[in-house]
């Protein structure tokens, strides 16, 4: 028959993928990309010179975490990373897979590793459906620095003194001074590094310019007064590179660029349902306001999720994931025999990312015919979502269920 001809000439000229980095995790999404593989990719694209890091807990356990040092080093080297969700084992995971530890995120040691700038989080949209957002809503999140790096410790009445030793030697200098006067208080201290906001800026303004989109710094400056800088870096960038652009392409609609209290942000998310704007925040901001955009926006399946970082040569490192989790839920019903229905866009779309990330890094004949697939695979998705034929977070209980997806995106592509 004609179709198995074709399909054995198609196999026969593979397209070559370029080197990528692709970082396996577990549960239902790991479930869902081993099926997406072998059925929308493997027939099609040639992946030998991808490297493969399995960063299951069980993996990271047995090899005491040198498997998450390789596949960072290796990460660094290649420039452009796929990542499926991963497990952070709680205690309770420790028992139940009789693990050493409860090791940590390992998303720290890959922001530190890669050099990360920013967490780029962007709505996906699919022409013809209404998802929360009607036009593009762009989110860059401070990759290091915040909270997450925190260093505390629970104490009790006393004095506690913040003091800073500068590297050259010269004199120290007395961060803070307080006296706690509770039993039980506790004391942190953590720093919000600012020597790669410039970088953050260039790399939001430009895209916010390109996508059309409004663009806000958001902080809690007028409170936490240390976040001034970030808003200052921001505008200095802004102001000698980009306002003029901005004002010709009219996305300046009050002539300067403007500032979001955070916790106003919150509030015109959920306004502000037209979408068309951007938002660059600090680490934990950018955590909480883009879980935000993604239930206005339906579902986590909808939100691309990027690490933008950049290597000592000054080439860009890009990691590329959905921005939910293992959806630990389904994997549990998948497991008492029930159906689920996982929708793999935000997955898919980060595969497509990194594939096309690393057809930009190199170039030539076989990286054009990466974006050609990727961009069609895309449009396959997209089409079957609008017939109707989509997962059930978006067609409701009609919709089809993870295997079905699948199958019908393979037929099709
Ligand atoms: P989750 O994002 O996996 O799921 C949250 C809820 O949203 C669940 O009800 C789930 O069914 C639903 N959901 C998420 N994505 C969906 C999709 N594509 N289609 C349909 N429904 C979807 O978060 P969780 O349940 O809090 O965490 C599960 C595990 O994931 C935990 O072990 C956690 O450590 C891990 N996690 C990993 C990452 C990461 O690797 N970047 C991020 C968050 C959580």
């Amino acid at each position: 028959p004609i179709s198995a001809r074709f399909q054995s000439s198609a196999a026969a000229t593979k397209i070559v993928a370029p080197p990528m980095v692709y970082i396996s995790g577990e549960e239902m999404t790991k479930y869902c990309m081993e099926q997406i593989m072998d059925k929308w990719i493997s027939p099609r694209v040639d992946t030998t010179k991808w490297e493969y890091y399995d960063l299951s807990c069980v993996s990271r356990d047995t090899t005491e975490d040198q498997c998450l040092r390789d596949a960072v080093a290796a990460g660094a080297r290649v420039g452009a990373i796929f990542k499926e969700p991963t497990v952070t084992p709680t205690e309770v995971q420790k028992a139940k897979l009789g693990l050493k530890k409860a090791w940590g995120s390992p998303n720290g040691a890959m922001r530190r590793g890669w050099n990360g700038i920013t967490i780029s989080r962007d709505t996906i949209h699919i022409e013809g459906i209404d998802l929360g957002f009607k036009r593009p809503v762009l989110f860059e999140r401070q990759a290091v620095g915040g909270e997450y790096g925190a260093g505390y410790k629970m104490v009790g009445k006393g004095k506690l003194t913040t003091m800073f030793y500068p590297e050259d030697g010269s004199e120290p200098v007395t961060v803070d001074e307080r006296t706690l006067t509770n039993e039980n208080s506790a004391a942190v201290t953590y720093d919000n590094p600012l020597d790669n906001v410039p970088d953050l800026a260039h790399h939001f303004f430009s895209r916010c310019l390109e996508a059309d989109v409004v663009p806000y710094v958001v902080t809690k400056k007028t409170v936490f007064k240390w976040q001034e800088g970030f808003w200052v870096a921001m505008k200095e960038v802004f102001d000698a590179h980009y306002k003029q652009k901005y004002i010709d392409a009219g996305l300046l609609p009050k002539g300067e660029l403007q500032h979001l209290i955070s916790d106003a942000a919150t509030m015109q998310i959920i306004k502000w349902t037209d979408g068309g704007f951007g938002m660059a925040a600090h680490n934990y901001d950018g955590d909480m306001l883009t879980d935000e955009v993604s239930q206005v926006h339906r579902s986590p399946g909808f939100i691309s999720s990027s690490l933008v970082g950049k290597a000592a040569d000054g080439s860009m490192i890009k990691e590329f994931e959905a921005s939910h989790g293992t959806v630990a839920d389904l994997w549990d019903a998948h497991l008492r025999g029930e159906e689920t229905s996982l929708n793999p866009l935000g997955l898919v779309e980060a595969l497509i990312g990194a594939m096309q990330h690393a057809a930009s890094l190199e170039g030539g004949p076989e990286a054009e015919k990466i974006i050609a697939f990727t961009n069609n695979l895309r449009k396959v998705m997209h089409q079957l979502m609008v017939e109707g034929k989509g997962t059930r977070d978006l067609c409701g209980p009609a919709g089809l269920t993870t295997e079905q997806f699948i199958e019908a995106v393979a037929e099709r592509i």
